[in-house]
């Protein structure tokens, strides 16, 4: 579904990315993981758009995503809930759902959609009146993730969603994440958390400044680290 290939990023002189080559098929659910540094983020903002690599190609079911524009990413079923929860925190968590389906017109859909986000995320429906900078951090982020679904995404790709959160709070979020997945949505997930995310990984990259160390099936990295 996704490929890069040969993928080399700069900023200024300095290679972030340094020839990285990755797969993420339909269907699945696939870890980068590594360090604060190790390139995770700027993987992420290439395949969007949001940084133009010097090298290397990046395809979305055999098209050309290096250049597709940042904004028709969510047309092609590409959604990506960016690092550190972020919210409209002077919206309500319905505003902040709604904002997520901005590219749609039929309400109706949208309207299925919602319930479905809802009954994905119970805390948001009981939420849904209040304003959203009031949430603690774990209710943020499953507001961001709500708000990337109604999006209607193919492939979901989401950068530390369990950054700065308790143990247990985690735990739900990759529980619901799973849930996503069998529901048919594709899913990229870049985390430092190795143990989190290995779990519920069918494959997983590690990124070590710049270059992949290793890869495999999450259970097997799981089990040798
Ligand atoms: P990660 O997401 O794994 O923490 P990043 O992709 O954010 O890593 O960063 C990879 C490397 O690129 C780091 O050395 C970081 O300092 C550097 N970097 C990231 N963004 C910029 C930028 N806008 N300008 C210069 N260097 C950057
Ligand atoms: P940056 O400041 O890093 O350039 P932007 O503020 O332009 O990033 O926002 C990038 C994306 O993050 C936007 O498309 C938007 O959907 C989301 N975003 C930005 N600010 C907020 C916010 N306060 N609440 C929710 N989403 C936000």
């Amino acid at each position: 579904m996704l490929k890069i290939e040969n993928l080399v990023v700069s900023y200024n002189s300095i290679e972030a990315i340094k020839g990285i080559t990755l797969e993420v098929n339909e269907g699945k659910i696939v870890s980068l993981i590594g360090a604060n540094g190790a390139g995770k983020s700027t993987t992420l903002k290439s395949i969007v758009g949001l940084v133009k690599p010097q090298r290397g190609s990046i395809t979305y079911q055999g098209k050309d995503l290096l250049s597709t524009p940042t904004k028709d990413m969510v047309k092609h079923g590409i959604t990506l809930v960016p690092e550190g929860r972020r919210v409209f925190a002077n919206l309500t968590v319905l505003e902040n759902l709604k904002i997520g389906a901005y590219s749609r017109k039929d309400e109706k859909e949208v309207q299925k959609d919602l319930e479905w986000v809802y009954e994905l995320f119970p805390k948001l429906k009981e939420r849904s009146w209040q304003q959203a900078g009031t949430l603690s951090g774990g209710e943020q982020q499953m507001l961001a993730v709500g708000r990337g679904l109604m999006s209607r995404p193919k492939l979901l790709m989401m950068d530390e969603p369990s950054l700065g959160l308790a143990p247990l709070i985690v735990k739900e979020i990759f529980h619901i994440i799973k849930e996503i997945h069998k529901q048919g949505v594709t899913i990229l997930l870049i985390e430092q958390n190795a143990n989190a995310a290995l779990k519920i990984s069918d494959e997983a990259y590690v990124l070590e400044t710049g270059l992949i160390s290793m890869k495999g099936k999450g259970k097997e990295l799981l089990e040798n680290s």
